[in-house]
């Protein structure tokens, strides 16, 4: 039976709809509501003509017979037959309709029940219809109307409505239906052109939105080309800087080794700065390659034992500085899943800074936490340095800010650079809080899992 009736409305559906329009015109929903009242209109009519069939037959009443067996048939054309275009079969579901509903009226003589009706049918056309074919049923509405006074005025004919109901009468409530199918035609188009100026305004707004993201999307693509093109290109000049420097710094200590005793003061001097500076390029220049590594060349994701990799760090971050293992401190640290070489750098650069921008004044203290979120892992690198005005908090996760000289404090400017784009890469943020003169708190997400 559900087989039989799902069928049954696929069949109707595709015959009574234009597959052609899109669900945001005003067209298509007036089809959707022909489609659906021919799909319940037909069982419906084949249920009603048994009874019809009988009245018709015990009355006499043959008019009655054959009006029902017009509207069944051209129901049956109308939902199933596929040679009739759309608009045809909807006019003739109106014309079946108005068909059947005058000769109830004249031959039931049920005037009430009767004109209702012809209301109805008018509703439905403006549902279902532009505003003109609103206006032919109006006319039709008030031709009928007219006919019946006039039959009614001259007597004429075998309809109960003449015999049983006075002109004035039948003026009064026919005036009312003319009055009522007036309103419709009006209002409903009214309501409808409203309707689709709403839906007309919401697929402008929507195409408009589709191409600002559209756009959006082409600008971001290529924003991500250019800077993994800048990337690239960092990575191959810091590359190719590297074979000439090397050679500047070479026949500057052969100078300095050949000429020994042979320079005077000044000489000296300068070549010292010369080597000096030829270093900090070199440290520049690596630091610069590291940069443009992350999430290019370091990709492998692994398990990483914080605990483990925190040891072996401080360790040899230590034994650099000569200072205690004891003022590192953390407790347990979660095992994460991320890339190694690009974690390890991470903590060695905070660990390095925490321990490098301190005043000599005090013992450093630096302690490393970790808490579990429901999907990040939030860690904190804390320390009891200098700190950092707060005006700079952004300013010093950008390529070469530095707060301090090279004489006050070494460095590139690169280190928290790197860290930021470590953190980013892996899908978490990082920030800092700090206080001047007692102490810097560089926090970080990592995700748990990665996306
Ligand atoms: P570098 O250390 O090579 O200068 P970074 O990018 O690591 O470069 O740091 C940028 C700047 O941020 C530093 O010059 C310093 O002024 C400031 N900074 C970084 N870490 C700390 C810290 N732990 N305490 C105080 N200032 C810091």
């Amino acid at each position: 039976m559900i087989f039989f009736w799902r069928k049954y409305k696929r069949l109707v559906k595709r015959n009574c709809t234009d597959p052609n329009l899109a669900d945001t015109e005003l067209a298509y929903w007036r089809n959707q509501l022909f489609a659906a009242t021919v799909l319940f209109i037909v069982p419906l009519s084949v249920i009603a003509i048994i009874p019809g069939v009988y009245m018709a037959i015990t009355t006499e009443f043959y008019l009655l017979l054959f009006a029902d067996f017009v509207v069944v048939l051209s129901l049956g054309f109308i939902a199933f037959s596929s040679i009739l275009t759309l608009n045809f079969r909807k006019k003739l579901l109106c014309a079946s309709l108005y068909f059947v509903s005058i000769v109830l009226l004249y031959d039931l003589g049920s005037f009430g029940p009767g004109l209702l009706y012809l209301l109805a049918l008018t509703v439905f056309i403006s549902l279902i219809f532009e505003f003109k074919y609103g206006v032919i049923s109006l006319i039709i509405n008030s031709i009928v109307c007219t006919l019946f006074a006039l039959f009614i005025y001259y007597d004429f004919g075998r309809s109960p409505i003449v015999s049983q109901y006075g002109l004035d009468s039948w003026i009064a409530v026919s005036l009312n239906l003319i009055f009522l199918s007036a309103v419709s035609v009006v209002l409903i188009p009214r309501l409808f052109d409203g309707l689709q100026s709403a839906f007309k305004k919401r697929t402008e707004a929507e195409i408009e939105l589709n191409k600002s993201k559209k756009e959006l999307e082409e600008s971001l693509a290529l924003l991500e080309e250019k800077s993994k093109e800048l990337e690239q290109f960092a990575y191959a000049a810091s590359h190719d800087l590297k074979e000439p420097l090397r050679m500047i710094q070479g026949f500057l200590n052969l100078l300095e080794k050949r000429y020994q005793g042979k320079l005077d003061e000044r000489a000296r001097k300068y070549i010292h700065f010369s080597v000096d500076g030829a270093k900090r390029l070199g440290t520049l220049i690596d630091d610069l390659l590291e940069y443009s590594r992350v999430g290019r060349i370091h990709t492998n994701i692994e398990n990483i034992d914080l605990n483990e990799m925190l040891n072996e760090l401080i360790k040899n971050e230590i034994a650099h500085s000569g200072d205690s293992t004891e003022i590192i401190q953390f407790n347990s640290l979660p095992v994460i899943n991320a890339v190694p070489v690009s974690i390890n750098m991470l903590f060695r650069n905070l660990i390095s800074n925490a321990l490098k921008y301190q005043d000599g004044k005090k013992d450093p203290e630096i302690k490393i936490t970790s808490m579990e979120d429901q999907n990040y892992w939030d860690f904190a690198v804390i320390d009891n340095g200098i700190g950092i005005e707060k005006k700079f908090f952004d300013k010093i996760f950008m390529l070469f800010n530095r707060l301090h000289t090279k004489e006050e404090y070494p460095g590139t400017g690169m280190g928290l650079a790197i860290c930021k784009k470590i953190v980013e890469e892996h899908g978490g943020k990082i920030w800092v809080e700090s206080e001047v003169n007692k102490g810097s708190v560089f926090k970080f997400t990592l995700p748990k899992t990665r996306r």
